[in-house]
């Protein structure tokens, strides 16, 4: 099959690699619909995360099921669906609290950017489709695998309901003031006090201190970017009355409702992808992602 590898930071290829097999009675094997580039493979891309080795990349998908292990009792071949980037059993405690990235059983789920995905604990995992989508339908479909869930988990995480005033410390064209500037910018805002929710998708130092400063004294802050360098005050948390809650989003704790408000038509995440290309292709995603000539871009095998 043909399969999207980083060899090392910035050389991003498509080669020929063995078909995925079933490893485990639990998994399924995927045919890949629809996959696409993550701002944490730009991480990869752009060498702020080590690759040590070349190594098959990508975490977000839409498939169709070609096979499944002897266990999987759910899923079946010819459904389309969609999972995370971590597996997950969905009944271990923590499952059951809704960290499904904290399952007990957890597996990452890596190579998605490619024709077919081996895919472990398919039952637990993975969310079937009452049906084939329409073609209009697959680019929304497929954010709810990371990018959508990602952005629902912050906000349910910094309690995000009406009325609440809210602020996203994002990495673009989200709020334009930075650091300093834009701390003071949300504190005029709301006459000095600050927001009740602060979504911080960063991840970085700045990006932090910007997001609790930003937040009033008993208001939340959500973390769904993944920390570089970030050091956090004890003395300042203390002081500030902010509540903290993160780390990597649960996608599949609300990918069956993130699906079902797609195929309804109230939610159209899928404007987040402002190219597509064929995966053959995937080395210039890569480039027009790291340039910003593209926001997020979506590959087809
Ligand atoms: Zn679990």
């Amino acid at each position: 099959m043909r399969a999207t590898i980083i060899a090392k930071p910035g050389d991003i290829r498509v080669e020929n690699v063995p078909d995925p097999e079933i490893v485990q009675p639990t998994d399924a094997i995927l045919g890949i619909v629809a996959t696409c580039v993550c701002g944490s493979d730009l991480r990869d891309y752009r060498g702020i995360n080590p690759v040590d080795e070349p190594h098959p990349i990508g975490h977000e998908y839409l498939g169709v099921v070609e096979e499944v292990g002897g266990e999987v009792a759910s899923i079946k071949p010819g459904q389309f669906v969609i999972g995370s980037f971590f597996a997950s059993d969905n009944t271990c405690p923590n499952c059951h609290a809704g960290y499904h990235t904290s399952c007990l059983h957890r597996e990452f789920v890596g190579g998605a950017q490619a024709e077919y995905l081996r895919v472990p604990l398919a039952d637990g995992t993975l969310v079937a489709l009452p049906e084939e989508p329409h073609e209009e339908q697959v680019a929304s479909l497929l954010a709810c695998s990371d990018v959508m869930g990602t952005g629902w988990y912050a906000a349910v995480a910094a309690e995000v309901n009406p009325g609440v005033t809210v602020a996203v410390v994002g990495d673009g064209a989200v709020v334009t003031e930075r650091g300093e500037e834009g701390i003071t910018r949300i504190r005029e805002l709301t006459e000095g006090v600050g927001a009740d929710s602060v979504l911080e998708c960063v991840g970085t130092a700045e990006s932090m201190r910007q997001a609790l400063r930003s937040t009033r004294p008993g208001g939340n802050v959500a973390f769904v970017g993944v920390p570089h360098d970030v050091q956090i005050d004890g003395q300042e948390l203390f002081y500030s009355h902010v509540a903290l809650r993160g780390g990597p989003a649960p996608v599949r704790a609300f990918l069956r409702e993130l699906i079902d408000h797609v195929l309804a038509g109230r939610i159209n995440p899928g404007k987040v992808f402002d190219l597509t290309l064929p995966l053959d292709e995937a080395a210039e995603a890569y480039r027009a992602m790291d340039e910003r000539r593209a926001i997020k871009v979506l590959l087809r095998p």
